[in-house]
């Protein structure tokens, strides 16, 4: 039974109590008085005229007798009563005037008969009365029966309703207490079928399916983990992943490796006290490792290139990521290409020197007059033996400072001899092009310890690129300062600049600025990937400086001591 039909069920007895105990009180109290007016009105009545006829009788007065003997007459209420006022009646009107023995034998009887109508009516009052007891004590007991019956039923409703209603409730507000707690295996007796229990139930479905989704959702989770564990274990690159408090959190067998350090050693502890006894950890905590790292792993040696992924945005940092990328294949793939430009070019020097001793030959007029065009044609082929015998100069030191095979010769080497090697080696390509160098050297600079063939050969370098990017009739301008402990040499020219998004690149290998954006045709883009390293590998630094269309300004400077000071 639903429980608003409980609930109306029990106020509806209690409303229905109420009236019929109202109803039943109201009706006994109107019968005891209805029953008490009776008395008085009909046997009082008669008592009071039965008196007045004595009275009349004893003084005589006849027509007060007749007056009260029909009063009593219509006053006839008890059983008996009729025939003896009719007695009395009769007795009254066979009276006869004056004084005489049947007379008084009348009076006689008249007297007997108001004095059985007297007891008649006492008798009656008394039945009447006992009666009027009796049904008041009757609905006495009714009532109070009624009473008990509602008090105990009251009583137990008193006691069971809050109970009833409160208990399923209370055990609501626990079980939704638990699923706040991530309880989900909660569930609720149900005591009752009406909307508490159907609440219960309700609430015991829904945590099951919240029971059920955490778990399906808690297998996703650890699917997922699995997959992604598996995914990390098996990469050739070694992967470390470092929480916000530099905790451990994860690392692949290959990291493992690497630090020479199991799982177990590693995971939940702090990898700043790990880094204090292992050096690798060290280095890639540094977060400074630049360059690639060489690693022997299981007796092989091996490459490896930092990659430090932050993970999380910069005011809610959750840790990093550091993955050491494998890059020894690839590091033995430009091993092999490196070789093979060694290889190559320089397998090409000796034809190509030959050709230059054919060259030589044929424009010798002793081995045989040439005419005008075949002179011509000598020239340019003299020009593209020049392009070819640079270009694989170019290749042959790239490959040597690729296997890191470069040798330095290092000499005392004054800074006018540079300069006055350099422009001699440019002065062709400035007739071609109408242009000429402006120099200004600094007075009193010191001789720098280099290796002068490979700074001259960069120096030379730049003034070829600087007369090849310039219009005709420019001035290109070099100029030697001192600047701190290092002597910068900068030459600047009027052309067309570099484009800025290209500024980056420029000293890249193989890099050349599209074609359209630059004036040049000729070259391989080694030049200065070559004299970045040369300057580098003397301590110095290359930098450039350039904007589109205000020309560009390339300068490298070398360190000296106060040694190599001129006296
Ligand atoms: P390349 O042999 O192609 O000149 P470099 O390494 O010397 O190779 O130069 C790389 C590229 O840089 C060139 O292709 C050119 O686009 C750009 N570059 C070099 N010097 C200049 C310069 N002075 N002005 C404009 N662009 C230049």
């Amino acid at each position: 039974m639903k429980l608003q039909h409980k609930l109306s069920l029990a106020f509806g007895l209690f409303f229905v109590s109420v009236l019929v105990l109202a109803a039943l009180g109201a009706f006994s109290i109107h019968r005891l008085n209805k029953a008490t007016q009776v008395i008085l009105v009909d046997n009082y009545e008669s008592l009071d005229y039965v008196q007045e006829m004595f009275r009349s009788l004893d003084t005589d007065s006849m027509a007060v007798f007749a007056y009260f003997l029909d009063k009593q007459l219509q006053n006839i209420t008890e059983p008996n009563e009729g025939e003896v006022t009719q007695s009395v009646a009769d007795a009254f009107h066979a009276l006869p005037t004056g004084d005489s023995t049947a007379k008084k034998a009348l009076d006689a009887q008249i007297r007997s008969g108001l004095h059985q109508i007297l007891d008649i009516n006492q008798s009656a009052i008394v039945s009447k009365s006992e009666k009027a007891h009796k049904s008041g004590e009757a609905a006495y007991q009714l009532i109070a029966v009624l009473s008990t019956v509602m008090v105990l039923l009251l009583f137990t409703f008193l006691l069971n309703l809050p109970g009833y209603i409160s208990r399923p409730l209370t055990d609501l507000r626990d079980g939704i207490r638990q699923i706040m707690q991530q309880d989900y295996s909660v569930r609720i007796e149900v005591r009752s079928h009406d909307e508490l229990g159907e609440l219960t139930q309700a609430f015991n479905e829904m945590a099951q399916k919240l029971d059920f989704w955490e778990h399906s959702n808690w297998a996703k989770v650890l699917f997922e983990k699995k997959r992604i564990e598996a995914i990390v274990d098996g990469m050739q690159d070694a992967i470390i992943g470092i929480d916000e408090l530099q905790n451990v959190l994860f690392v692949n067998p290959v990291m493992e490796k690497l630090l020479g350090v199991h799982a177990e050693g590693l995971i939940e502890k702090n990898a700043l006290e790990l880094a204090l006894k292992n050096d690798l950890l060290r280095q890639l905590l540094r977060a400074d490792t630049k360059g690639e790292l060489n690693i022997v792993l299981e007796g092989k040696e091996c490459w490896f290139k930092p990659e430090i992924l932050d993970v999380g945005s910069g005011s809610h940092p959750l840790g990093k990521v550091i993955v050491l990328k494998n890059v020894t294949p690839y590091r033995a793939l430009d091993e092999a290409k490196t070789n093979f430009i060694a290889t190559i070019s320089h397998e090409l020097k000796t034809p190509i020197a030959a050709m230059q001793m054919s060259m030589r030959l044929l424009d010798d007029d002793r081995v045989g007059k040439l005419n005008t065009e075949q002179k011509l044609l000598v020239q340019q082929m003299r020009s593209d033996h020049a392009r070819l015998q640079r270009i694989t100069g170019e290749l042959l030191d790239l490959a040597q400072v690729e296997s890191g095979q470069l040798r330095l010769s290092l000499t005392l080497t004054p800074v006018q001899d540079l300069i006055n090697y350099s422009t001699a080696a440019v002065e062709a390509a400035l007739r071609d092009k109408n242009c000429h160098v402006d120099v200004t050297v600094d007075p009193d600079l010191p001789s720098l310890r280099i290796d002068p063939e490979k700074t001259a050969w960069v120096l030379v370098n730049l003034l070829n690129n600087a007369i090849k990017y310039s219009p005709e009739q420019s001035t290109i301008q070099l100029k030697v300062q001192k600047k701190g402990q290092f002597l910068a040499f900068s030459v600047k020219d009027e052309g067309a600049g570099i484009d800025a998004q290209y500024v980056d690149k420029i000293f890249d290998k193989f890099f050349r600025v599209p074609v359209g954006k630059s004036n040049a045709t000729e070259g391989a883009g080694m030049g200065l990937a070559i004299a970045r390293e040369f300057i580098e590998a003397q301590g110095g630094q290359i930098y450039v400086h350039s904007e589109a269309g205000k020309g560009t300004a390339f300068t490298f400077q070398l360190p000296f001591s106060d040694v190599e000071q001129i006296a």
